[in-house]
């Protein structure tokens, strides 16, 4: 519509990809729950921010995504609403693993996710963990053990608790790679190929980078099935 246009053209929203659909300009345009509302009106939000207005409903529809925003841009509950919304679509038993996976490249970054999570997930019933490196795995372990919906992990982390076999991917539907040009210049790609092996071929994957370059166009050739583009601001195409 024309009112999509403009707003695309008035935040620098380009998009690549099959019929995609127009963005979500306020919280009114989406059918969010109640309970995602309430926490959005708590925290003070008057309307999306342009990467969530239109990565919204694209991940909504169930179709993979790279995004590519710059820091600040509110990415965080751009996948992190969807991914609930998918949650609780699935009805899946959290003691069998999560549905959910984030991947992050530091644990500060993690963190944050994972504060974010916790604060519009609780009156959802959602549980979410989180996994990162430089501290004692006991307490990580023991919160897996309980069941989990959603893990914030940094690769290093994941994986060696992947190695001691105390998580199952079997049950991610929803996985999301966040930073992705930062994890791969730090030197995470081989730690996050062998999770993606673990998880099944059958899911959503979304994608968030800030800088585009060939080595992160490749992973996501590799990792994502006919993604939708996303691309905000001035960051080259
Ligand atoms: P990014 O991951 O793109 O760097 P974040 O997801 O960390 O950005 O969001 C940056 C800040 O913006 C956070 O403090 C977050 O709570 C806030 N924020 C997220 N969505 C909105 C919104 N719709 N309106 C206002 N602030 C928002
Ligand atoms: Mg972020």
């Amino acid at each position: 519509s024309v009112s999509a246009d403009a707003y695309r053209r008035r935040h620098e929203i380009i998009v690549h990809g099959d019929k995609v659909p127009p963005p979500l300009m306020s919280f009114e345009d989406t059918n969010f729950p109640s309970e995602i509302l309430r926490e959005a009106q708590a925290a003070g939000f008057s309307a999306p921010t342009p990467i969530q207005a239109q990565s919204w409903p694209i991940a909504l529809q169930g179709r993979d995504i790279v995004a590519i925003a710059k820091t600040g841009s509110g990415k965080t509950l751009g996948y992190l609403i969807p991914g609930f919304i998918h949650l609780k679509q699935r009805h899946t038993d959290p003691r069998m693993g999560p549905t959910v996976l984030v991947l992050s490249p530091t644990r500060e970054l993690a963190t944050q996710i994972q504060d974010e999570a916790v604060k519009f997930g609780k009156s959802s019933k959602i549980s979410c963990t989180c996994l990162y490196g430089g501290a004692p795995k006991g307490p990580q372990l023991r919160d897996l053990d309980r069941g989990v919906d959603v893990v914030v992990a940094t690769p290093g982390r994941l994986n060696d608790i992947l190695e001691m076999r105390r998580i199952s991917l079997m049950q991610v539907s929803y996985l999301v790679l966040d930073e992705a040009d930062r994890m791969l210049d730090m030197g995470f790609e081989p730690q996050i190929r062998k999770i993606v092996k673990e998880v099944p071929s059958r899911r959503q994957t979304l994608m968030y980078t800030a800088t585009w370059p060939k080595e992160v166009r490749k992973i996501a050739a590799d990792l994502l099935v006919n993604p939708v583009q996303v691309n905000i601001g001035n960051v080259d195409e």
